[in-house]
């Protein structure tokens, strides 16, 4: 039996969906204490247990200790079932990071999949839905991976509501991919409005536009009257391997202008450092290059998120992992 120490390194929840994961796909049990050990509130909260009661339906499991605010499980894989599935959180926690606990079973699942999630579809510390559509299965897809994503409605904290839907069919066997060097980046602005009055978005586009001397073509601003109250404002950089996504939220008493000029600032950390995997990606990238045994990128400095995902990883597979410095702001991850 594995054993996890949920509060080591990022101490958050991604060591816990990673166990789930990976448990399911190598069919080997794993113990965790301190789930979420890091954080203010520890333990599972309704996101993390959608999670793991997800990864027990989809991966025929069995688990003891799965309540909320649990700090500890045992979690017995089974085998897992492509088919359809549908999880509610019942509150505005990610949808996306749930589909992120799963996801390694649905890739080896044996057929097609199409797993409906309701929660929160936009929340921060999360990748967006737009994150998973434009970013993230992009990269699934160059691996061989058929998946497409619906956002059927917006959810955002602290109401929720939000529904999103994931059709996934494996390939045989994953291949790997190579990221390196950014080139020919081009820019997309998105400012969506749920509930809230346009002059918001509207704002943080034109503060986008001005500072990135973008074209009116190149902003979107999306309304929703009958969801949310919730803005974001995303920032999609495309380049020719691939479109890296940037968010940021609206939040009452910070102004629109401030909220946008954030994000440029992200934008532009990336396009110095000048490698196609950004932050969030490098960490998110690590399981499905794991699961197909080799691949390579570049990224900035590598978050506690991608140091702890690595460490985790490998408690599961044998599979190497090296971090090295290429140059003073290039990161290489080879496995
Ligand atoms: P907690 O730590 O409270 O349990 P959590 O369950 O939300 O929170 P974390 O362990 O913090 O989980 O993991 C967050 C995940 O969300 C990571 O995979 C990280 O890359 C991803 N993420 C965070 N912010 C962004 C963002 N702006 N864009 C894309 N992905 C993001």
């Amino acid at each position: 039996m594995i054993s996890i120490d949920g509060s080591k390194g990022e101490g958050g929840g991604q060591v816990l969906r990673t166990s789930i994961g990976l448990s399911l796909v190598t069919g080997r049990p794993f113990q965790i204490k301190n789930i979420r050990g890091k954080r203010k509130k520890p333990g599972l909260l309704r996101q993390h247990l959608t999670a793991v009661l997800a990864a027990v339906e989809i991966g025929g499991a069995r688990v003891h200790g799965a309540e909320i605010k649990s700090d500890s499980l045992q979690f017995e894989p089974g085998v897992i079932k492509a088919g359809e599935y549908h999880f509610a959180i019942g509150t505005a926690g990610s949808c996306t990071l749930v589909f992120q606990a799963v996801m390694p079973a649905l890739l080896k699942a044996g057929g097609v999949s199409s797993i409906t999630l309701e929660g929160g579809t936009h929340n921060p510390f999360a990748p967006s839905f737009d994150y998973l559509a434009k970013t993230f299965f992009p990269v699934l897809r160059k691996m061989g991976v058929n998946i497409e994503a619906e956002l059927i409605q917006p959810g955002f904290y602290p109401a929720g509501g939000g529904k999103i839907r994931i059709t996934i069919e494996p390939p045989g066997k994953l291949s790997p991919v190579v990221f390196e060097k950014l080139s020919g980046a081009r820019f997309l602005a998105k400012a969506v409005c749920a509930g809230l009055p346009d002059h918001i978005g509207v704002r943080e586009l034109a503060t986008i536009k001005k500072k990135l001397k973008l074209g009116e073509e190149e902003t979107e601003l999306i309304r929703y009257s009958e969801h949310g109250p919730g803005n974001v404002v995303s920032i999609f950089v495309k380049s020719e391997q691939l479109t890296e996504t940037f968010v940021g939220f609206g939040q009452k008493n910070i102004r629109a202008e401030r909220v946008a000029s954030r994000i440029v600032g992200q934008v532009r950390k990336y396009l110095e450092v000048g490698v196609i995997v950004g932050p969030y990606l490098a960490d998110q990238l690590l399981i499905p290059l794991a699961l197909a045994g080799k691949g390579k990128f570049l990224t900035c400095k590598p978050t506690e998120h991608t140091l702890t995902n690595i460490k985790v990883i490998q408690q599961f597979l044998d599979v190497g992992i090296s971090v090295s410095r290429t140059t003073d702001k290039i990161w290489q991850i080879s496995l």
